[in-house]
């Protein structure tokens, strides 16, 4: 039984109502401390909604409900999982305008990015259902081991893990959201979601289309709140079987330090670099790059951030990138023609100005960029950049990009590889050679070649290398992390043992 929330949200732009409340056990209930907190917009400051602001008691009575919600999810044929999901996923998409409208008041990224995000909302559930249908095992050749003979069989099941904890960054609330919910509940998993605190709406109206599915209470409980009470109360409690967490590489290291014995994927920060050779084509790459280092105002792991150009091709390239970025239009997120909006808050501005300032005074030129009103930042390109600088080093999450230069192909690659992280990395060349020991050389769970890293098809493994995080997500590589193989031997009589 659905009960219905005691507040709702009603937006500015729009008329999806969506729940204020903590989802426990199919419920929209309030905290147990009955504290409640406005969601603010970052573009101007008006308040966009509310949400109840859980606490530690109620992460622990979220994964209560979790733990009863398995036992019936997990005795679910896939079929029925499925057909709840394809439910979701049709409500998705018959909601994703709305969605789109609450993601740009709540994130402040531009509503053109954000009708994007939303739009593929649907197609990850349903790339997720048909997965979630596929749990298959093997049989084992037993009778191959020395000393066992045909009177065993043997064989693998895939069973779900049990309580998924699912623990989402502010940048792609819902994308980021969907990637986690949607493989744990197609493989029979229950959940408890905790969102990031300053877009805790989108997940709400994102649970709503799961619960409107008819998803039986207590498969997915969400908790709004604060990352370090509620996220740490989730991670330590030992009947979670399974962390899924999206965030900065600071918080997984944490995480990873009081999970105890769990499964754990921790998808983490990056610094990613594009390689340009000289062998490539400079306007194509200018043109990808336009795009890579400033969707979602940069905030995205998989931005283009530091730019690794050949020396004897550099200007050209910043000749023909500098028009590309001055001609994207940034602030009102709603207002018509804005490509990209504010940055998540003033604070993240401030600290992102602070570095291209930095960088400036360490040596490097400002291009073009680095204006800031409130917080939004004009796009900035800044060259000359020393690779071995914090501003390339460290993660920027902002919308400006880093250029340096390389003497040839190793040079590039070895550059690429500087950095702690390793999660996607684009190279531009048209040399099949230079390609393939791209690919193969440099440290990243991803490599686009003649595309920036910032690029993604919701099916594909994603997940970085080094402190970029550990295992993958996309539907497929999701339900095997989110499943567990159960290794089966039936023995019978001796018969036949040669
Ligand atoms: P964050 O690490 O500050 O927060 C992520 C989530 O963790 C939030 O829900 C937060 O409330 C929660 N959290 C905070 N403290 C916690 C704790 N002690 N225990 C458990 N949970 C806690 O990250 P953010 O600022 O929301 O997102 C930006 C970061 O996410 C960037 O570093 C970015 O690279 C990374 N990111 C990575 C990927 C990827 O796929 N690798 C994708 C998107 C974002």
């Amino acid at each position: 039984m659905v009960t219905f929330p005691l507040f709702w949200n009603v937006p500015k732009w729009g008329s999806l109502m969506t729940p204020s409340s903590l989802l426990i056990n199919g419920a929209w209930v309030d905290a147990i401390a009955g504290e409640r907190e406005d969601v603010t917009s970052p573009f101007d400051g008006h308040v966009v909604g509310s949400v109840a602001l859980g606490r530690a008691a109620d992460a622990v009575r979220a994964v209560d409900a979790a733990v009863a919600g398995f036992e019936k999810w997990r005795r679910t044929p896939a079929h029925e999982r499925s057909a709840i999901l394809m439910k979701a996923a049709a409500l998705a998409d018959e909601r994703a305008e709305e969605i789109a409208r609450i993601i740009s008041g709540e994130n402040g990224k531009s509503l053109l990015e954000a009708r994007g995000e939303a739009g593929r909302s649907g197609e990850i559930i349903r790339l997720s259902a048909f997965e979630g249908s596929h749990l298959y095992g093997e049989s084992l050749p037993l009778d191959a081991n020395k000393g066992t003979g045909f009177d065993k069989i043997g064989f693998t099941i895939r069973q779900p893990v049990g309580v998924v904890v699912a623990i989402a960054p502010f940048n792609y609330p819902a994308l980021l959201v969907l990637h986690k919910l949607a493989p744990a509940l197609a493989a029979g998993n229950a959940v408890v979601l905790k969102p990031a605190r300053a877009t805790p709406l989108t997940a709400l109206a994102i649970a709503q289309c799961f619960t409107d599915a008819g998803l039986p209470d207590g498969v997915l409980n969400v908790v709004t709140g604060p990352g370090g009470e509620v996220g740490d109360a989730l991670v330590r409690d030992r009947r979670v079987r399974k962390i899924s967490f999206t965030g900065s590489t600071a918080v997984g290291e944490h995480i990873a330090s009081i999970a105890g014995i769990k499964k754990m994927s921790l998808e983490l920060g990056a610094s990613g670099p594009v390689i340009v050779l000289d062998d490539a084509d400079i306007e194509a790459a200018a043109h990808a790059i336009s795009l890579g280092g400033y969707i979602n105002a940069g905030q995205v792991c998989i931005s283009a951030q530091r730019i690794i150009v050949a020396e004897s091709i550099v200007g050209d390239f910043i000749d023909a990138l500098t028009p590309k970025v001055q001609a994207i239009r940034v602030g009102d997120p709603f207002a018509d023609g804005t490509a990209v909006g504010s940055l998540i808050s003033r604070t993240e501005a401030d600290r992102v100005t602070s570095s291209i300032r930095a960088a400036v005074s360490a040596g490097a030129t400002l291009v073009t960029g680095g204006e800031q009103d409130g917080s939004v930042i004009q796009p900035t390109i800044v060259a000359n950049v020393d690779p071995y600088s914090p501003f390339a080093q460290d993660e920027l999450f902002g919308p400006a990009v880093a250029i340096s230069t390389a003497r040839d192909v190793a040079h590039a690659i070895e550059l690429a590889n500087s950095t702690a992280y390793g999660l996607g990395a684009g190279v531009f060349t048209n040399n099949i050679a230079n390609s393939i020991r791209a690919i193969r050389e440099i440290e990243s769970g991803v490599v686009h070649v003649n595309w920036t890293q910032l690029w993604r098809a919701d099916l594909m493994p994603y997940g970085g290398f080094k402190a970029s995080g550990i295992g993958k997500e996309g539907p497929r590589a999701a339900i095997s992390e989110m499943t567990e193989v159960k290794t089966v031997v039936m023995h019978g009589t001796p018969w036949n043992n040669g």
